[in-house]
This record gives structure tokens, C-alpha cells and sequence, in this order.
């Protein structure tokens, strides 16, 4: 994600855990310096800079980035400028975003900037406009940062961040209204789309995630591959840390994933043809059937007992009417078009399904299964709404078995997919283990209430879910306190606890003569 036309003369810089490597299709990019373990950090780095999304709607404060959320009556703006909205007046005197040479700008012109509050999503490339002038060492390196304007010009990208971007700043008379700083915001808007990592802002409920971006200069240096080797956390303080989600052997490349995860090859193909110019040839895209993973395989329509994957995985064009996709069993052939349509069917089955109950997201499951693997992207989609109807009914008081352990089936089908796409330490695999030991554990106590198995065996399925806890913790231990994985890590380790009480429980039972400490495992 870095230009390399002006580093061509810059002497090699070695860090201790990476250094920064150079090739012609890669530009810059990062390699490991020596051997690294799983969960070995390799750099924490403050942003340069973070702000809104380019598709943020709604009011945050300029300082800290929280959501604001009282009437507008009630707001409350930076006593100095009178233009940035604050989440409350305490905020002003922490140090934070809200910068001196921003406060300055907008007092210079109240007038005009006081609606900058309704246009958000200018305020990082302000932020990086304004740098540029304050802090000229720093700019060094963001202007070393890929910008892809020479692909960018004229295009759908270009024309939106003129009207979105460059036209809202000329109008709120925050930058001059001339070419030269038009063409330079342009460019930073291409910094910014295609380096920034998206951020959450801090906050107790999921809603207030992913508004935010930051650009970080160093780990913006990670080459992408779809399978990466990196484990990526932010914490309050907007800090990101990268670690190694495998071993990584001296000189390899330390890769971070760019794009959505449980997306298929043609989507993430294109997202990062789109979003970051450039065609993925990773492992993951180059294999048909994804590694057999299964991403984007369909049912054969001939024999329907194969599975069919494209020909050429390589191609920009995976769904053209010449594009050939093939049954690995018939070795039938389709042509892209029809997988297309077939495709755009089976979308439309699962969208608008907020209202369906779990027996009708079932019934659409087994349906959408005649059509598609049960781990393409769509059919996990649909896997993962039922997931979100299971979990309430897991925190009922007395959650049903069949269910339960329909929670666990789910889970250990998205595992699968997981351990392929996503090996080694990963959020996502943390929580659905987090959420099997649940389950398990339940399972175990219902087993034993109803007299259907023996202390010992209850002692065995405790056990199984502790493993799966355990295993839940080894996921999720890197995450900040801060964050709604960081907190799960919090409650697996308490869960931990309260599961070795159950087992001394259990085994007691099992040891004749010998009497449970607590009363939770009684019949
Ligand atoms: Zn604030
Ligand atoms: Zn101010
Ligand atoms: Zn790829
Ligand atoms: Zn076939």
C-alpha cells in the first residue's frame, strides 16, 4: 500500500522484529527480521491521524470520537472555536483530536465552518491537510504512502470525493479554492481510502463500531494476502498493535487481510481491485474451491452431487458469459452468466429475512442448500442470522437442547471455514468458542439434571467445555480491555473459574464418599 516511486534511493530501514523490503510488485512492504511466534507482537503504533469514515452519518464529537447523542438543544461546542461539537465540556481539556490548528481554523471562519458539523466526513482529510502545514517531518512519510490517483482520476471514487471532500471544504471555506489544493486533497482522500484502517470508536454498545478510520505510516506497509499472518488490535487510545497470528519464519512477508473475511474470491478479488488497485494472487484466490474452504462453490445443477468452481480463479471477469466454471465431479461446464444469475437468486432468497422466525431461517437454510456448499459466503450469511436468533434463546433461563446443540453444529461448520481462511489467533474464532463452551456446558448440566448421565460422564462433558474455553482464551487474550472482545476475554477467564468449581463439584459426586463444596451440580 505504498508508493515506491520516490524510495528508491532511501537506505533500508531494519527494526528489530521486521524490516521493510522492496520489489516491483509489491512496492514497499514488510518482512520478518527473525523468527516470530504466534502472538508475538511486531509493532504498536500510534495513528497519524483519525476521523469519521467516508460514509459516516451522524454526529460524533471532534475530540474524542464518541457518538453524540443528546438533542441538538443541548449540545455543546468548543468554547474556543464555538464550532466543534464535543461530547460533553469535560472533553475539552483532554488531549485528543481536536488540535489547536484545527480549533484555530474554524475560529478564524465561524461563520462558514460552524456547518462542518453536518459534512463529518471531511474532518480527516482536513486533519491531514492541516498536518501537512504543522507537522512537516511527519508528512514526509504520509507522502511517501500510495495514492493511486493516476487510477483514480475520473472515475466514480473521484467524482464522489469531489463533491463529498473537495467541494464541502471550498464551500465552508476551509481550504483555498484553487486547483492545486484540490488536486492535493484528492490525493490525500487516495491516501486516506486506500491505507487507513477502519477503527471503532470507543463505547459500550456494538452499534458505535466502524465509524471511524486512522492512518497508521508503518502498518500500512503490510503487503495483503487473504489468509494472513497477522493479528490486528486497536484499544481505546486508538494504539494498534500487530501480532503474529502463526509462527512466521525469518524472512517472510508479514501480510495482513485488506478485505472482508467471509467473503468468496470474486467479492474480495474485487473489493481490493476496487478499493485498493490491485488483483489478489494469493493461495486463497488462486484455488478454485478456495482451499476447501468452499467459499463460493455452488451445487452442480447436472450431477448434484459435485460442486462447481471457476476454471479460471484469476480472471477480473467471474461471472462473463465466456468465464467457464466447473463441476469437479461431472466436470460439467457453466459459464459465469449462469453462476451469476444463479447467484443473484439465491441473494434475493436471503435478503429481507429481519422478520423470519428461527424455524423459517432453517427451512430457507435447507432450501439455499440445494443451491449452494453449505460454507459458500451466502449460505453462512444465513448461518450466521440464525446464529443471532439461537443466542437469544441461549440466554433464556432454560434454553432447550436441541438448540444448544444446534449452536455447537453452527459453530463447529464456521470453525471449519475459519481454521482454513483465518489460521491461527483470530477474533472470530474466539468468540464462537467462547459461545461452544456455553453450550457444551449447558448441555452437560441439562445431561446430568435429567439423570441421563453419571457424575463422571458430567465430569468429562465439563471438561470438554473447559477445553473449549480454553481454546476461546487462546483467541482472544491479545484483545484490549476496552473493546467487546476484550471484555469476553474478561468474562472467559471468570467462566474458567466457575467451571473448575463445577468439575471439583462433578468429581466429588463421582468419588464415593465424598461430598460436592457447592450446590450447583445437585440432581
Ligand atoms: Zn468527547
Ligand atoms: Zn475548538
Ligand atoms: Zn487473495
Ligand atoms: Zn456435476
Amino acid at each position: 500500500m505504498v508508493n515506491d516511486r520516490e524510495t528508491q534511493d532511501a537506505p533500508a530501514q531494519v527494526f528489530l522484529k521486521y524490516r521493510i523490503a522492496k520489489s516491483e510488485k509489491l512496492g514497499r512492504y514488510m518482512i520478518a527480521e527473525k523468527d516470530l511466534v504466534a502472538g508475538e507482537v511486531i509493532l504498536r503504533e500510534s495513528p497519524v491521524s483519525v476521523g469519521p469514515t467516508a460514509f459516516f452519518e451522524g454526529s460524533l464529537c471532534f475530540n474524542c470520537h464518541k457518538p453524540i447523542v443528546q438533542p441538538e438543544l443541548k449540545r455543546y461546542n468548543c468554547t474556543k472555536c464555538k464550532v466543534a461539537p464535543l461530547c460533553q465540556p469535560a472533553c475539552e481539556l483532554v488531549p485528543g483530536y481536536h488540535k489547536n490548528a484545527e480549533c484555530s481554523l474554524f475560529r478564524s471562519n465561524q461563520l462558514y465552518s460552524s456547518k462542518i458539523s453536518d459534512h463529518s466526513t471531511v474532518l480527516l482529510p482536513l486533519r491531514l491537510w492541516l498536518l501537512r502545514q504543522t507537522e512537516t517531518e511527519l508528512w514526509k512519510h504520509i507522502d511517501l504512502m500510495e495514492d493511486h490517483v493516476k487510477e483514480r482520476r475520473g472515475t466514480h471514487i473521484w467524482s464522489i470525493r469531489e463533491q463529498t471532500v473537495v467541494q464541502v471544504l471550498h464551500k465552508l471555506r476551509l481550504v483555498p479554492d484553487d486547483s492545486e489544493t484540490s488536486e492535493l486533497m484528492q490525493r490525500i482522500c487516495g491516501i486516506l481510502d486506500v491505507n487507513s484502517f477502519e477503527l471503532r470508536s470507543s463505547g459500550e454498545s456494538e452499534l458505535e463500531g466502524h465509524l471511524l478510520r486512522g492512518l497508521y505510516t508503518k502498518a500500512a506497509l503490510m503487503a495483503h494476502n487473504c489468509r494472513s499472518n497477522t493479528h490486528l488490535t486497536v484499544d481505546e487510545r486508538d494504539e494498534l498493535a500487530i501480532y503474529a497470528s502463526v509462527d512466521i519464519k525469518k524472512g517472510a512477508t508479514i501480510y495482513f487481510n485488506y478485505t472482508g473475511f467471509l467473503l468468496g474470491s470474486a467479492k474480495r478479488r474485487e473489493n481490493l481491485r476496487e478499493g485498493k488497485y490491485f488483483e489478489c494472487e494469493c493461495t486463497l484466490c488462486r484455488d478454485p474451491f478456495e482451499l476447501k474452504s468452499n467459499l463460493s462453490s455452488l451445487v452442480c445443477p447436472r450431477c448434484r452431487q459435485g460442486y462447481v468452481g471457476i476454471q479460471n480463479p484469476l480472471t477480473s471477469n467471474p461471472y462473463g458469459l465466456k468465464t467457464k466454471w466447473q463441476c469437479e465431479r461431472c466436470k460439467s461446464l457453466l459459464s459465469g452468466k449462469m453462476i451469476k444469475t444463479t447467484l443473484n437468486l439465491t441473494r434475493s432468497l436471503i435478503e429481507n429475512t429481519e422478520n423470519f422466525d428461527t424455524k423459517a431461517l432453517e427451512s430457507l437454510l435447507t432450501k439455499l442448500l440445494l443451491t449452494v456448499h453449505t460454507n459458500h459466503y451466502l449460505a453462512l450469511d444465513l448461518k450466521e442470522k440464525l446464529l443471532v436468533n439461537y443466542r437469544k434463546e441461549m440466554s433464556a433461563i432454560n434454553p432447550r437442547k436441541k438448540i444448544l446443540e444446534r449452536i455447537l453444529n453452527l459453530h463447529r461448520e464456521g470453525l471449519a471455514v475459519l481454521d482454513i481462511i483465518e489460521p491461527g489467533i483470530s477474533r472470530q474464532k474466539g468468540i464462537r468458542l467462547y459461545e461452544m463452551h456455553l453450550a457444551t456446558a449447558l448441555i452437560a448440566k441439562k445431561n446430568y439434571a435429567a439423570r441421563e448421565i453419571s457424575p463422571l460422564e458430567l465430569s468429562l462433558q465439563l471438561k470438554e467445555a473447559q477445553d473449549l474455553l480454553r481454546k476461546a482464551l487462546s483467541n482472544l487474550l491479545l484483545e484490549p480491555t476496552g473493546t467487546p472482545e476484550g471484555r469476553l476475554a474478561k468474562l472467559a477467564l471468570q467462566q474458567m473459574k466457575l467451571l473448575r468449581e463445577n468439575m471439583t463439584d462433578a468429581n466429588a459426586l463421582a468419588t464415593p464418599g465424598q461430598k460436592p463444596k457447592t450446590q450447583t451440580m445437585k440432581h
